[in-house]
């Protein structure tokens, strides 16, 4: 079985990297070369693939727009597959790329599977989560290890987060830090070599688990087992200790014919975060960076999915290509519903900004088109384009009679827009009702407004029908303001 990044090495253009040209509007070739180059990667399972009217393939790294991942997932506490599968129809409705299955409760197999046989986007998840229920993480075996990826890269998941990078070397390096360790997968092999005095199995086994992957095309996530979980541990020499290994395992990965992505913080104060992009870019050889956020502020619990996405912004701007989000229950419980649609629309948003500051081709163009809209008055184009159009929808209603020609903020008088509107059309002379009419519609504000706007004055001779016509407009202006700041021409 031949991966995607075998396939671009020998130069040959699978249908997988054409369809994600088709959907970047890139070229075949293009991506063929960024995947063989490992700055590109397409997670598509076999597998999965080969579901019919499943996965829809797309692509993660610098030369494309930035991809967003939602977690998703039961937990012991609360488990439900059809609630599992009511987030996943929303994450993707309102725009995640991918998304990871992180169940660590209820029936974890028929989850994944049903989630996989749903998905037409990629499906990741973090292994170590199954192989440690109904026993103890020091009682997990090398061969339970291997058993369970094998299993799991079966059922078609894509991606797998696998915390390889975090050696026993590094552990001394967590003791000093504020919070300690939080990643789950890391804490859990921090664990199991503490107890056994071993090397972490993950890297031992390192080339085993490379020969499963590339047997489905399942893609690597490198896992940051020392991400720093508050600004204080930040760029730390455990988190770094970790990204250098995680650098030898992206040639390892690629020498085995696997497609690898490198995950990041986490928590970095704001100024950090071009540093930990450029460092990882360097040290990884381009391999894409999926970051959790970065939060870039530790006291906004229940806001969270807003101190990230400012750092994922500027993250995505610097160096990173895949997002994960985060959401209000970060820090504070199980997201639901409500909590996935926050969530995904704030990366969502953070991705786009990104995207329009890299001055990707096209990106720019849909904030065009919303402002045109928005200039026109049309709340349905308006409404369409927007990214949760049914959020804006709902608010401009909540006030605002549907077909209204202003909204609630400024109402229907001091509508700067309704005016500047009007402005140009008589000045394009669309108007048909005839300047005196329309003048006369206008409160006193209005027109004030109108005067004061810089452009060609509404009595000017280029928008009236004739002499009398400007006459009678510039006697209802006049009327509200002084003769010197006539601009009539
Ligand atoms: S009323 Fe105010 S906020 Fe609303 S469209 Fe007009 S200018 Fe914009």
């Amino acid at each position: 079985m031949t991966t995607q990044y075998q396939a671009a090495c020998r130069g040959e253009i699978t249908p997988e990297m054409a369809r994600v040209a088709e959907r970047e509007g890139s070229s075949p070739e293009a991506i063929r070369a960024e995947v063989a180059e490992g700055r590109l990667v397409i997670p598509a399972n076999k597998r999965h693939l080969g579901q019919e009217g499943s996965l829809d393939p797309m692509g993660i790294g610098r030369a494309i727009t930035t991809k967003i991942n939602a977690n998703i997932g039961a937990s012991p506490v609360r488990s439900s597959i059809d609630e599992e599968l009511a987030k996943l129809d929303w994450a993707v409705q309102f725009g995640a790329d991918t998304v990871m299955d992180l169940s660590t409760g209820g029936r974890l197999d028929e989850t994944r599977e049903r989630l996989i046989s749903h998905s037409t986007v990629p499906i990741g998840t973090v292994p170590i989560y199954e192989m440690i229920v109904g026993r103890r993480i020091e009682d997990l075996t090398h061969k339970e290890i291997l058993a369970c990826i094998e299993k799991q890269a079966e059922q078609g998941v894509d991606f797998f987060t696998l915390h390889a990078g975090v050696l026993r070397e590094h552990l001394p390096l967590a003791a000093r830090r504020l919070a300690g360790m939080v990643s789950r997968g890391g804490t859990l092999l921090a664990r199991w070599m503490t107890y056994h005095s071993r090397q972490n199995p993950m890297y031992e086994l390192f080339d085993e688990i490379s020969a499963i992957m590339r047997e489905y095309d399942v893609a690597y996530s490198l896992g940051d087992g020392m991400r720093p979980g508050c600004l204080a541990d930040a760029s730390d020499e455990a988190q770094f200790a970790e990204l250098r290994t995680l650098a030898e395992l992206v040639f390892r990965a690629r020498a085995a014919g696997v497609q690898v992505i490198v995950e990041g913080p986490g928590h970095v104060p704001f100024d950090k975060i071009e540093h930990n992009m450029k460092l990882q870019a360097e040290l990884c050889d381009g391999a894409p960076f999926y970051v959790l956020g970065p939060i870039v502020t530790d006291v906004a619990p229940g806001y969270d999915h807003i101190t990230s996405a400012i750092g994922a912004t500027a993250a995505a701007y610097h160096g990173a290509s895949f997002l994960c989000y985060v959401t209000p229950k970060e820090h504070l419980g199980l997201p639901r519903l409500e909590d996935v649609r926050a969530g995904v629309v704030a990366y969502k948003i953070a991705a786009h900004a990104a995207d329009v500051a890299r001055d990707l081709p096209g990106a720019r163009q849909w904030d065009d088109e919303i402002s045109r809209a928005r200039a026109a008055l049309d709340w349905s184009k308006h409404f369409a384009l927007a990214m949760d159009p049914e959020m804006a929808r709902e608010l401009h209603d909540a006030d605002t009679p549907k077909d209204a020609d202003f909204c609630a903020m400024c109402g229907h008088a001091w509508c700067a827009v309704r005016m500047s509107k009007a402005m140009k059309d008589w000045k394009a002379g669309k108007e048909t009702d005839g300047l005196e009419d329309a003048l006369a519609r206008l409160s006193p504000p209005e027109l004030e407004f109108l005067h004061r706007r810089r452009g060609l004055a509404p009595c000017h001779s280029a928008v009236t029908a004739d002499a009398e016509e400007a006459r009678a407009v510039q006697k209802a202006v006049t009327a509200l303001q002084s003769p010197d700041d006539c601009e009539c021409g």
